[in-house]
């Protein structure tokens, strides 16, 4: 595999750099943030280990992100950025494995973080580990060689299984690894103040918390205009664009947003246009979701003005963000959610749940609206409210760009952990001491 040789080989630049930056391990053992997003479980967790990254490496930190690595065909390592890069451990099969079953290869996955760090001669002083399985790893660095912790949920398990009808064998491991790491971790980072809330109220009353929000980069997310957008698209200018971008996993409340399109007053008008972006190929292990929906599409009579054009890339993601009229999020619950501010930069104001991490960001009738989960009555008159009054609809979107592009920026998102960091490992410039005689 040359596994080995790769470490070594990049180790002697690292080396060099070392007495120059600060240094970091990201650790995001199921969300690589190499891999294309959008599909089978990979999602906001991946971008947001990706662009944290990037972002911090242009603040001169140098990161290092460590993944598992889920297929033969994966480079070893991947370089983002001179200072930034992916390296895949493997630690368990090497294909992919539902995040409720990964706890049993985490130990492999410490040793070989180690057999890294000894081979590359490199020790990374603070970890920042995102989701619980990652957690019980930086735990371990942490007990094994004093590296401080940084920790990000994502998703909390004691909000999760309040809305799920099985509960996972793995629950009672996850609550427990949860509790214990917001009580030990150097510092949590909350990316909205309801998910502090949760860990507060849910979790523990121990332990530190910062809240730092997610980003979005506000130079893609806003850089064609809806008529191009359209014009690319090949939809028609005066058609009403309802959009939904994201994995497909029951906890989206996508049937919610079907079922609402279909009592929508423009229903017939021949007008209206459902995309509902996302999703792997039929076949992969979120294809089951897709199906479902896909079924509950045809079964409403919807088929002539539905579309799932399957996983979105990067490149073509604003201009679907662009296109639309109305972005909807109506999942049962968000701790961030990603796709609320990508819209928002994009010009799109944003029908979403009232919950978790989505009350945080969108500003309801500022820069769109906010109604209950899981209310196909409430979502299907937001939704009409906004694609029946054009003037409405743009003057909400002008305020959700101006709202995103002050408080969610990765770069600003990167000076708040830069400094959380700094501050963790005390290595501010110390103050001058005056010794008096
Ligand atoms: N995404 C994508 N292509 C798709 C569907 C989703 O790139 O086809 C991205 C989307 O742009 C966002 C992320 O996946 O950055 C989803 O993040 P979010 O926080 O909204 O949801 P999560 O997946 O974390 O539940």
């Amino acid at each position: 595999m040359g596994t080995a040789r790769n470490f070594i080989h990049i180790s002697n630049t690292q080396t060099m750099n070392a007495h120059i930056g600060k240094r970091i391990a990201l650790i995001s053992v199921h969300g690589d943030p190499a891999i294309e997003i959008g599909k089978e479980e990979a999602g906001g967790q991946n971008v947001y280990v990706r662009e944290v990254g990037k972002a911090l490496a242009e603040l001169g930190w140098q990161v290092d992100m460590f993944s598992r690595r889920v297929s033969s065909e994966q480079e070893t390592i991947v370089q983002h950025s001179p200072l930034c890069r992916t390296i895949r451990l493997t630690a368990g099969p090497v294909e992919f494995v539902p995040r409720d079953q990964g706890f049993k290869y985490l130990p492999d996955f410490v040793q070989q973080l180690l057999k890294f760090q000894k081979e590359t001669h490199i020790k990374y002083p603070v970890v920042h580990t995102n989701y619980w399985l990652s957690s019980w790893v930086g735990m371990q660095l942490k007990a094994l060689q004093g590296s401080k912790q940084v920790h990000t949920y994502h998703s909390l398990g004691a909000v999760k299984y309040k809305s799920v009808d099985t509960i996972p064998l793995i629950a009672t491991k996850r609550l427990a690894v949860e509790k214990q790491v917001l009580e030990t971790a150097d510092r949590i980072v909350a990316t909205s103040p309801q998910e502090q809330q949760h860990m507060r109220s849910l979790v523990s009353p121990k332990g530190y918390i910062n809240v730092i929000p997610c980003g979005t980069d506000i130079q893609q997310f806003g850089s064609i205009d809806r008529e191009a957008a359209r014009a690319e698209l090949g939809i028609a200018q005066d058609a009403k664009v309802v959009l939904y971008v994201g994995r497909f996993d029951p906890r989206k409340g996508i049937e919610t947003l079907v079922r609402a399109v279909n009592q929508s007053q423009l229903r017939n008008s021949g007008k209206l246009q459902l995309i509902i972006g996302g999703g792997s190929t039929p076949g992969a292990s979120d294809g089951r979701e897709r199906d479902r929906i896909a079924g509950i599409v045809q079964e409403l009579g919807m088929s002539e003005f539905t579309i799932l054009p399957g996983r979105l890339g990067q490149e073509i993601l604003p201009t679907y963000y662009a296109a639309a009229d109305v972005c909807v999020i109506p999942s049962h619950y968000e701790p961030f959610g990603l796709v609320a501010i990508e819209a928002m930069s994009s010009g799109t104001p944003v029908i979403a749940s009232d919950v978790g991490g989505l009350q945080f960001t969108v500003v309801t009738e500022k820069t769109g609206l906010l109604v209950p989960p899981k209310d196909v009555e409430a979502f299907s008159v937001a939704i009409d409210r906004i694609l029946m009054n054009p003037t409405w609809r743009d003057e909400l979107g002008q305020a959700a760009r101006k709202h995103t592009a002050s408080k969610f920026s990765w770069g600003g998102v990167a000076d708040c952990l830069d400094e959380l960091y700094t501050q963790i490992l005390d290595i501010s410039v110390p103050e001058p001491v005056l010794v008096s005689k």
